[in-house]
């Protein structure tokens, strides 16, 4: 999995800063999650390739993650795109995006399906042979979702000089990926594990923005590798938080303490710090594995 982060603020964009989108790269998928403003120019800016773009994830209708979308589907239509989008978000987002190419009338070319989201519970909203997403249901002051991206368990992997030392017929290599016993050329029953190599484990990445401070997501983000979660204040503004519905570089860690998770990144930092270690130290007192998200930031796991 690659995680590019094309904005990591809150609110505007700003000279510097970006608001909230990232492309997840994952068993060749390119998965935009949320589209701020000025997402368009960030993927260009990365050198992400637009035709790659087949799914895209929102997470709620607050301007700094949804005004993007509107511009990027229109320069898509400029591109002479071909393809089908699907676009996963809350209810309402699809009148939004029509309404507006009604008015100018410029309807895309290519298919633009909508899967509107209104569950408050998780539910499975992508699947093929290898990945799965699942929504995240947060606790915002609009409707919204974080959405978790799960590889399946792989094959196991075949010892092909093990296999070929136990006269194992080669029409059986597909059953013992797939984690069977079989019968060698003499009739002897050979032990699935005498021959291959358990899977590599599967990847994990949750994204959670925006939400308050909600220990009913650490069931769904237990154990994962990857949290990105909120912190859009330092404690010393935990009385802003609290109201808009956000939270501090602390609590954000204590989830991904509780969670169990391997790593956090850190983002959607309010435009009023000057600078982001505080948000790194103040987190890292509760929960040492601690990044931050910063524009323009690659990270692989
Ligand atoms: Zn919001």
């Amino acid at each position: 999995m690659k995680l590019n982060i094309l904005g990591c603020y809150s609110a505007t964009p700003r000279t510097f800063t970006n608001p909230t989108s990232q492309v997840l790269e994952i068993n060749n998928h390119l998965f935009l999650i949320d589209c701020g403003e000025g997402t368009q120019v960030q993927l260009r800016k990365n050198k992400i390739k637009f035709s790659r773009i087949k799914h895209i994830f929102i997470s709620h209708l607050h301007g700094d993650h949804c005004f993007g979308l509107a511009g990027l589907i229109s320069t898509f239509k400029l591109l002479t795109r071909e393809a089908d989008l699907n676009i996963y978000a809350p209810k309402g987002l699809k009148e939004v995006i029509t309404l507006q190419m009604k008015l100018s009338d410029s309807w895309t070319n290519f298919r633009l399906i909508f899967h509107e989201l209104t569950s408050k519970e998780s539910e499975l909203i992508f699947e093929d042979e290898k990945v799965q997403v699942y929504t995240i249901p947060l606790k915002h002051r609009v409707y919204t979702n974080g959405f978790l991206f799960k590889e399946k368990q792989g094959e196991r992997k075949l010892d092909k000089n093990a296999a070929q030392e136990a006269n194992i017929d080669i029409a059986y290599y597909r059953k013992l990926k797939q984690g069977f016993d079989v019968k060698n050329k003499e009739g002897k029953l050979i032990k699935n594990e005498s021959v291959t190599f358990d899977p590599t484990k599967p990847k994990s990445y949750a994204f959670c923005s925006d939400t308050m401070y909600s220990e009913s997501i650490i069931p769904l983000i237990n154990n994962i590798d990857v949290l990105y979660h909120e912190s859009t204040f330092l404690e010393k503004h935990a009385h802003l938080a609290e109201p808009t519905k956000h939270c501090t570089a602390k609590q954000a860690a204590r989830i991904a303490k509780e969670a169990n998770v391997r790593t956090l990144v850190l983002g959607h930092y309010s435009t009023r710090y000057d600078g982001l270690e505080g948000f790194k130290a103040e987190a890292q007192e509760i929960f040492q594995n601690t990044l931050l998200a910063e524009d323009g930031k690659t990270l692989e796991f």
